[in-house]
């Protein structure tokens, strides 16, 4: 007991895990990129409310009601809010920087996420100056529709 030595720390080493995996999507976000691939954009609307979702749902959450109506909704919608990403990240798709979105399509009753470009992207007080709370932007499409949300290339500012 007497000559019991104070403990190490435990070596501790740094590493990344990378999982590729697949998952299926299931049939209502599989109806909604057949529809990207033929530029609509759809959504389930819920007989009891009345709202429409995009991203469709399957139920409604305030409801718990199944929603099995489908509708077509706008390729415009307002700015719910949206950020400036210049920081890559494990994972990311887009090269830095872009401006991931939240779009309230017209027409629906909940957030739609995806990307502002079209622009020049590179100044953050350029593009503070151009991207407004509540301000309009319409979908742009892909010219090759892979039955992706990446069909639609990303939006772009209505002025
Ligand atoms: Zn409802």
């Amino acid at each position: 007991m007497a000559d019991e030595k104070p403990k190490e720390k435990p070596r501790e080493m740094r590493a990344e895990v990378t999982v590729p995996y697949e998952m299926a999507v299931g049939s209502n976000w599989h109806r909604f990129f057949e529809g990207l691939k033929e530029e609509k954009i759809l959504g389930t609307k819920c007989r009891k409310c009345n709202r429409i979702f995009v991203p469709p749902r399957s139920f409604c959450p305030r409801c718990f009601d199944d929603n099995e109506e489908w509708v077509e909704v706008g390729q415009e919608g307002r700015i719910e809010t949206w950020c400036y990403s210049n920081l890559m990240f494990p994972g990311q798709t887009l090269k830095p920087p872009f401006v991931p979105v939240q779009v309230v399509l017209d027409g629906t009753d909940m957030g739609f996420q995806h990307r502002i470009a079209g622009f020049d992207l590179s100044d953050f007080e350029k593009v503070r100056a151009l991207v407004k709370f509540g301000g309009r932007v319409r979908a742009v499409w892909n010219k090759e529709k892979k039955g992706t949300i990446f069909d639609i290339d990303y939006f772009e500012l209505v002025t």
